[in-house]
């Protein structure tokens, strides 16, 4: 009789085990999506996306770099 007890004991500890191991995995995957909010843009010429705090900004356009800058206004 104590032979079942201790069984039953077992069984409820290791679904008590897997529960608390799946929620914790289910928390690990929901976060590493978070630091994507980072405000996102395209470079005009070649559409290439970087954080707009290291786009270069002209008029309402971002380039990702000096020289993609000047080859979309060739003539400045
Ligand atoms: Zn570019």
């Amino acid at each position: 009789m104590a032979k079942i007890l201790l069984i039953a004991i077992a069984i409820a500890a290791v679904f008590w085990l897997l529960r608390n191991h799946r929620r914790r995995a289910n928390r690990d995957v929901q976060r590493p999506a978070e630091p994507q909010a980072e405000d996102m843009v395209d470079c005009a010429h070649c559409g290439v996306h970087l954080p707009r705090a290291e786009g270069i900004i002209s008029g309402p356009r971002y380039f990702c770099s000096k020289e993609h800058e000047q080859a979309f206004h060739p003539k400045r």
